[in-house]
């Protein structure tokens, strides 16, 4: 696949992508961390002292406050392509404070005489967790490290307890980590594929619909190109009030510049006309080669005199300018028709077009504006 010029690599325009997507899909955890540890505080009220209860929920709001305003900004800020990265390193840092604070939180707040509210107290870190797994899926490492800061603190109080039932649980704790870790390695590479396959299709797809509006030869737009974005360009300027002006510009006698030099000369005629219109031409005007030997340059908020004038400054150029082809150097001179007006593109065409004939019939090398014949300017 062709990589664009300037863009930057594929890796970290995948690893935004992931951001991205991980910052789209874990906005409501915020919500659901804040509404567990209001239930948690709830369930514990009558077994645990209130105090500790109440620092814990307020640290728990405090981070995940300072994670909400991080996501905000990021939603108001909108960041595109790689500049997403940027946001990566604040949202692990806001993640694992959140996370530290349910993981060493609940061994802060576990009662120590009731089992079955520390099962309670368990169950809810384990429910954390199981929602983890699925929300950085797309991030490996992330996942992990989250669901470590979550279970390590409990997994570690559960086995110096000494007993058979917290035991049990700090082994089954290790084993579900250890079963995690593999899962997730397969469960991550195939977002991954699947992410870099969608980018390569996005790319494809950009690229084939590039390809089916540019002109190989002249490096112009072609001929459907012109017609499509001339229709919108020509539509608005008509909604504006603003008179558009068409040139249309044919190849005087190109037959027998191919018989003369063969058709690859020819060829290299078309090239070099192309960039002649690429160097004249504003990046604002729609140039497009839209025949064999024709080429249509649309351009916008220009006076009559103001379109003519481009037109003779180009058949200058084109006249001036030679083309060297398999050591033999020959020039080429070309007619142009120019309509000028605040009419549809179709009508500006059939007016161009009748000028272009009328410069044709009047010897060729010439400009001809709306039926009357522009003056050569010498030596430009
Ligand atoms: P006029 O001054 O009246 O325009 O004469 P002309 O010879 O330019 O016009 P005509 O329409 O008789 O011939 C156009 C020629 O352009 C015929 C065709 O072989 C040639 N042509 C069309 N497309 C290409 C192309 O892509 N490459 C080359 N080399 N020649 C082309
Ligand atoms: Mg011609
Ligand atoms: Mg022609």
């Amino acid at each position: 696949m062709k990589v664009k010029k300037n863009s930057p690599p594929v890796d970290d325009r995948i690893q935004a992508e992931m951001l991205q997507l991980i910052y789209r899909q874990s906005y409501p955890d915020i919500f659901v961390s804040l509404l567990s540890c209001a239930l948690l505080s709830a369930i514990l009220w009558s077994v645990q002292q209130k105090e500790v209860l109440i620092s814990w929920a307020f640290i728990l709001t405090c981070t995940a406050l300072i994670r909400l305003t991080l996501f905000t900004l990021f939603n108001r800020m909108k960041p595109q392509g790689v500049d997403i990265l940027a946001w990566g390193m604040p949202y692990v840092v806001t993640l694992l404070l959140l996370s530290i604070s349910w993981g060493v939180g609940a061994v802060y707040i576990i009662p120590l005489d009731s089992q079955l509210h520390q099962l309670v107290i368990y169950y809810f870190l384990m429910g954390i967790s199981g929602g983890a797994i699925f929300v950085y899926s797309a991030n490996r490492t992330i996942g992990l490290l989250t669901i470590l800061c979550l279970l390590l603190p409990i997994t570690c109080w559960f086995l110096i307890q000494g007993s058979l039932l917290p035991v049990g649980l700090a082994i089954g704790t290790i084993v579900f980590y250890i079963s995690i870790i593999r899962s997730g390695k397969i469960l991550s590479l195939k977002l991954n594929q699947s992410i870099l396959m969608n980018h390569d299709l996005k790319e494809a797809r950009e690229a084939a619909e590039a390809l089916s509006l540019k002109d190989e030869l002249s490096g112009l737009n072609n001929r459907r190109a012109f017609y499509e974005k001339g229709k919108m360009l020509v539509d608005y300027c008509q909604r504006n009030n603003e008179v558009v002006s068409v040139i249309i510009m044919d190849i005087d006698h190109f037959k027998k510049i191919n018989d003369k030099y063969g058709h690859a000369a020819g060829d290299a005629a078309i090239t070099q006309v192309g960039h002649i219109l690429r160097k004249g031409m504003r990046k604002s005007d729609l140039c497009a080669r839209i025949g064999g030997e024709e080429f249509g340059i649309l351009l916008t908020t220009s006076l009559t005199d103001g379109a003519a004038q481009i037109a003779e400054t180009l058949r200058q150029a084109v006249a001036r300018t030679p083309i060297s082809y398999n050591n033999k150097d020959f020039t080429i001179q070309a007619s142009f028709g120019v309509a000028v007006g605040n009419v549809d593109l179709d009508t500006l065409l059939k007016r161009a077009d009748a000028s272009l004939y009328k410069a044709k019939a009047a010897g060729r090398n010439l400009v001809v504006c709306d039926g009357r014949v522009v003056e050569k300017i010498q030596g430009r």
